[in-house]
């Protein structure tokens, strides 16, 4: 048996220290609403996603990830009752995990 790494190789997983979500892991419990997203190109913003994962190890935000649920995102009327998905979804200025 090979030894267990903390972390799942491959495939995206939270940043957040505290988040154990991973995308084989959601997709295995069915958690649709969840969706992984890539740090932001933008130093500031990153720096504020990095202080959210609250992680004492240094993170590469390049190659890192966080994970939202549908609520971190603006809600789209319209879309809802169009019934049809928007192309681009806001997320909420406050929804960082
Ligand atoms: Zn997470």
């Amino acid at each position: 048996m090979a030894t267990k790494s903390l972390k799942p190789k491959g495939g995206s997983c939270c940043a957040v220290a505290t988040c154990i979500n991973y995308a084989g892991k959601v997709k295995r419990d069915g958690k649709t609403n969840i969706s992984f997203y890539r740090f932001p190109k933008d130093p500031e913003l990153q720096k504020k996603w990095t202080l959210k994962c609250r992680r004492g190890d240094n993170i590469t935000p390049s190659l890192s990830y966080m994970c939202f649920s549908d609520d971190a995102y603006i809600r789209d009327l319209k879309a809802e009752l169009l019934a049809y998905t928007p192309k681009f979804r806001k997320l909420k200025p406050d929804a960082y995990h």
